[in-house]
Order: C-alpha cells, then sequence, then structure tokens
C-alpha cells in the first residue's frame, strides 16, 4: 500500500483504516501535499485510546498538528470508535547530528525529503552517545544532569552554522571551546542582536563535547531558567544542593543573562557560582543581546568578571551571509529553489537569521500545499506582510533623492512632465528602483512620481530592463544605486 506504519502493535484492521484516511486525505489536499505532510507519518500503537503517531522532524510535527490534527481526528472518529485522541510525535530515535548530517536529508530536513526508513536497532551504531530529540526533552545522560540541562536542538549544530564576517569571531571562539581539553578563557561571553545565532553556538558547543567525551558534564540553560531553579531552591531550603549542582559540571552555559539583571539574589547567586567554577578551572559560555558593560542593571562586580574572558560579538546579517544560509538549509531540505528566489529573500529578508528561515519555510510550506514550484512571484505573494514589515527601510523619497544625486538632477524632476531624456532616464531608474527595493504597487510608486499613471511605471522598469541587458555601464550604474540604498 506504500503507507509508512510500523504495525508490531497495531493490528491489520487499523492498518487497513489509516489506508482508507490516507486515500480521503490524499483527495481532499491533493498528492504533493500528502506526500510531504502525511505520508512520512507512521502509526505506532494505541495505547488507552489515543493512537500513537509519530514524523520524523519537528517541523513536520507543527504542521501537521496546526493543519491536519482536527480533519485527521474526525476520520478516524468514523473509522474506529476506539481512538478518542492523537498523539503525534516526533520520531524518538534520532541519529547523532553528526551521523545525521552525514546523510541527506538529515535533521533539518523536514518537508521535502523522503521519510527516513526507520530502523529497529537502539542506541547508537555510530559510536557517539544516543542523542533524543529536543521534542522529548530527554537525552541519555544521567537523570540529574538530563534536568539540569534544558533540551538541545539536534539541528543546532557547528556543522549546520554558516560562518561569514559578522559571526566568524563568535564561531571561530565557541569551536575552540568546544575541542579544547583545557580552559582557554573564561568566561566565554557572546552577544548579539536577536536571531543572530548565539543559541544555536551553544548547543553546537554542547553537541561537540557530548559527542567527543560523553563523561564531560556540559550544562546549558537559560538564564530564566537558572534564577526559577534558584528561586525554588531558596523557596525549599535547599541553596546547598543547587550550588553543588552546578558546580560538579564541566562546562556551564547560561543563555541570554540580559534576563539576570535586575534580579539581585540570583545575580548574588549567579555571581557565586560563576566564580567558583571558575576558581576550580571549568569552562562558562555566556549569550547576552548586549555587551558586558551595556547590561543595565548588572552589578559592577559582576560586569567586570564576565568582561575578563573573551567577549565575541555577533554583527547584523550581511548579504553575502544571507545568500549562504538560504543556500545551506535549502540543500538540506533538498529544495530546487531559484537562484533568482534566493537572492531576492536574501535582499529583503534582513532583520535576522531567525526570520529569513521562517521566510523560507514559509515559502516552502506554500509551494507544498498548492503542490506548485517556488517562483519570485509565488514568495511575494506568500511573504507579503513580511516583506513590507522589512521594506519601511527604503523609501521612494529617499530613492529619488539618491537617483537625483547620482544622475546630477534636481529632485523636482522626479515628479516634473519635463520629457527631457537627461531627466526621463534617471526617472525611469527611480521607478525601477522603487519598484525593486520596496513593496510598493504600480500605482503607488506612479503617484509619487507627479502622479503618473501605472503603465508609465510599467515602461520605465521594462525600459530599464532592457537597457540594463544592452549596456554594461548602465548596468553597473543601476547596480551601484541599488547597493547604495541597501546598505
Ligand atoms: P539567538 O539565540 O541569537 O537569538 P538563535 O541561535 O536562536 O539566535 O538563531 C535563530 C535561528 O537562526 C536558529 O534557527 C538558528 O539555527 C539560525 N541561525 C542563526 N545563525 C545561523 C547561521 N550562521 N547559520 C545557520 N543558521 C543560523
Ligand atoms: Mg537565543
Amino acid at each position: 500500500m506504500g503507507y509508512q506504519h510500523d504495525i508490531s502493535s497495531v493490528d491489520g484492521a487499523v492498518e487497513e483504516q489509516w489506508g482508507r484516511i490516507c486515500e480521503k486525505m490524499k483527495s481532499e489536499i491533493g498528492d504533493a501535499a500528502f506526500k510531504s505532510w502525511l505520508k512520512p507519518m507512521s502509526i505506532k500503537d494505541i495505547v488507552d485510546g489515543s493512537l500513537k503517531i509519530s514524523v520524523p522532524t519537528r517541523f513536520m510535527r507543527d504542521w501537521v498538528m496546526t493543519h491536519y490534527a482536527e480533519r485527521l481526528q474526525s476520520l478516524w472518529n468514523r473509522e474506529n470508535t476506539g481512538i478518542k485522541s492523537l498523539d503525534i510525535s516526533v520520531q524518538e530515535e534520532r541519529k547523532s547530528p553528526t551521523a545525521a548530517l552525514a546523510s541527506k536529508g538529515g535533521p533539518f530536513a523536514a518537508p521535502l525529503s523522503q521519510p527516513r526508513p526507520q530502523s529497529s536497532s537502539r542506541g547508537s551504531k555510530s559510536g557517539m552517545p544516543e542523542l533524543r530529540s529536543a521534542a522529548t526533552g530527554r537525552d541519555s545522560l544521567s537523570d540529574e544532569r538530563a534536568e539540569l540541562c534544558a533540551p538541545l536542538d539536534t539541528r543546532y549544530t557547528f556543522d549546520n552554522f554558516v560562518v561569514g564576517k559578522p559571526n566568524e569571531f563568535a564561531y571561530a571562539a565557541a569551536k575552540r571551546i568546544a575541542e579544547a581539553e583545557v580552559v582557554q578563557f573564561n568566561p566565554l561571553f557572546l552577544y548579539g542582536g536577536v536571531g543572530l545565532g548565539k543559541t544555536h553556538l551553544m548547543h553546537a558547543i554542547a553537541w561537540q563535547i557530548r559527542s567527543a567525551n560523553p563523561n564531560r558534564s556540559v550544562v546549558y540553560m537559560s538564564a530564566e531558567k537558572f534564577m526559577y531553579r534558584f528561586i525554588r531552591a531558596l523557596r525549599e531550603k535547599n541553596t546547598v544542593d543547587f550550588k553543588e549542582q552546578f558546580r560538579s559540571v564541566d562546562v556551564l552555559m547560561i543563555d541570554d543573562v540580559q534576563f539576570i539583571s535586575g534580579k539581585e539574589s540570583t545575580q548574588e547567586e549567579f555571581f557565586h557560582t560563576f566564580n567558583a567554577l571558575v576558581d576550580q578551572g571549568r569552562q562558562i559560555v555566556i549569550s547576552a543581546d548586549k555587551s558586558p558593560s551595556d547590561l543595565e542593571g548588572m552589578e559592577e562586580r559582576l560586569k567586570s568578571r564576565l568582561n575578563c574572558g573573551l567577549v565575541a560579538d555577533i554583527h547584523a546579517t550581511t548579504y553575502e551571509l544571507r545568500l549562504g544560509i538560504l543556500q545551506a538549509k535549502s540543500e538540506q531540505m533538498n529544495l530546487i529553489m531559484p537562484q533568482k528566489v534566493t537572492e531576492f529573500l536574501a535582499h529583503k529578508i534582513t532583520s535576522n537569521v531567525r526570520e529569513l528561515e521562517g521566510a523560507l519555510n514559509r515559502v516552502v510550506a506554500h509551494s507544498q500545499l498548492v503542490g506548485r514550484d517556488i517562483t519570485l512571484e509565488s514568495t511575494q505573494e506568500v511573504l507579503h506582510d513580511l516583506l513590507r514589515a522589512n521594506d519601511r527601510r527604503v523609501t521612494i523619497e529617499e530613492i529619488q533623492k539618491r537617483v537625483a544625486e547620482h544622475f546630477n538632477i534636481r529632485i523636482s524632476d522626479m515628479h516634473s512632465a519635463r520629457r527631457a531624456r537627461s531627466v526621463a532616464r534617471p526617472r525611469q531608474v527611480a521607478m525601477y528602483l522603487a519598484k525593486q527595493l520596496t513593496s510598493r504597487s504600480l500605482p503607488e510608486i506612479g503617484r509619487k512620481f507627479g502622479g503618473r499613471d501605472h503603465t508609465t511605471v510599467m515602461h520605465a522598469v521594462k525600459k530599464v530592463d532592457e537597457l540594463r541587458n544592452a549596456e554594461q555601464s548602465f548596468a553597473e550604474d543601476v547596480e551601484l544605486l541599488k547597493r547604495m540604498l541597501e546598505s
């Protein structure tokens, strides 16, 4: 029948019912969407009226949950009254991140990859410690440590991290810590804006250390969790144990310490734990959204202590880095992305990597759902709202000003009715750039150019395209202007 099933504990009748539901779903949502989202699901078991279903990735689970769970539930109700609920989880068996990366369609490969065949063997064949998915919230370490350490995302490995100018220093520092046997700089303080890869790098350190030496104790936790635990320990009068837990840790990573600032007692405790660990030669890694000196509400002595290790900042992304990230991610997803679309996204979604990833996922999900290839037009349509938000940065007025300067004409000529080529050409270039760099519609653009008609704008765009193809120097001029406006 071709559906994924694992019927060791589910009988043939259930299998048949699933087959019928699949056929029904296929006719409702279409072949492409069915193949991407539902076919990879596998029926595992029925426990107390709950049907256990597993999917290969977290992304898939979330997608299925939000889009198909309700429909599936009602189809099941019809087929089998014994099934009261669906329990969709991420396939527990995971390869270690390195092993998973070696095969195409690793942990990041969500919608387009073929479902990974399920193997029945437990544990690790690669000799790596077994790592479970973040979604299951467990790992193979002792319970106590596992409880202390937050779940790690299997996608956040060094191999999955794209290195470019803005993050190469932070990357090198993180890598050094993951590889070093002895402490080299303490603490490592990573800082940068949201969505630029701080958490990714911290998880990557943890993955690498664990796979190289499972006996080393690595703890990663958010500063909020640290605070929460400390406050709980205070309440339970258990602060001695609390300290002990941390003091037996080889590498301690605390994410987003800006959340600790202002909380005096937690800061105090953090400081003590921190000092004790440093004195014992343990490695500490800390992240924040600001540099140590800029952290407000942080005690001076804590600041200066944070400052004395290595401070590495992650800068805002560049076009090249964004392009690299998009290429890497689409490769991991086995996606065929037209180069034009990749470039478009890299130009437009400039805020941070998280948003860039989100945009890519949306484009992919949409193309899967409607069963059509990814094109520039569909991308613009799907990301309409996002593009607008990212666009606000370049305005038509700015474009007009820059272009007028460049061609040595007056700004008023952008609006005037003069038709002399010396002003008409720059005006066309400005219209062209307005179309390229903002999400304004043709009529909107026309209005800003002295109330011209949208067909005039359309003509300008076409004309500039033609000239760009015909004249190398003109093409370079336009490209230069575009870069200037974008930077
Ligand atoms: P932060 O902790 O700085 O807010 P994250 O580490 O959570 O940011 O990163 C946000 C998302 O962007 C994550 O999914 C992460 O995998 C991805 N990401 C960030 N930087 C990179 C990079 N250089 N290469 C690949 N993915 C990245
Ligand atoms: Mg983070």
